[in-house]
């Protein structure tokens, strides 16, 4: 088991070295389930111009897409989502952690810490917080969700280490257009 956690975990590595290939923030996932790799997802936070375009979503986009093209049910899309877990190179954010709750994953393992804006541990605890009950019948319920961090923890940082001693091409994108307008 633990053998097949670190294969699937050089998968989401691989993801996040795509990532940086692209000069993009290096974070990459894969989504299993029975077994199989059913959705990868890398950052694409800087070509999509888009701050909420982590590896998470793209692969949870991926999946929704498919099952809804599929014709499953909002309760079978429920259903999957249960057996599903999760690798990612970096532990979810707050948004994603939320957005993993929701949707009800099984499990998910992660490589570094993000000290900054975790949601599983360092900052929040989502994965954790069934008691959090929120009241209105509108809003979805989160569930919590087996986490584990620490897996290919070096390997993960490194990546980040590359991305910022490139000198970080994609910080400093100040208050600037970023295209030539095509209409001169
Ligand atoms: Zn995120």
């Amino acid at each position: 088991m633990e053998s097949d956690s670190l294969a699937y975990m050089e998968l989401a590595i691989h993801q996040a070295k795509l990532a940086l290939e692209s000069l993009e923030v290096p974070v990459g996932c894969v989504f299993i389930k029975d077994g199989k790799v059913i959705a990868s997802g890398r950052n694409r936070t800087t070509e999509t111009r888009n701050a909420t375009r982590h590896a998470e979503m793209e692969a949870i986009d991926i999946l929704m897409e498919k099952w809804q093209r599929d014709g499953l049910s909002k309760s079978e899309v429920a259903e999957n989502f249960s057996k599903c877990i999760l690798y990612v190179t970096c532990e979810p954010c707050i948004m994603c952690a939320a957005a993993l709750s929701i949707l009800g994953i099984k499990e998910v393992y992660y490589g570094c810490a993000n000290e900054k804006f975790g949601g599983c541990g360092s900052i929040l605890s989502l994965h954790s917080s069934y008691s959090e009950t929120l009241i209105s019948g509108e809003v979805p319920q989160r569930k919590g969700f087996k986490c584990t961090g620490g897996l290919m923890t070096s390997e993960a940082v490194s990546l980040f280490r590359t991305f910022y001693e490139q000198g970080n091409p994609n910080a400093p994108k100040p208050h600037r257009p970023l295209v030539q307008k095509e209409v001169e």
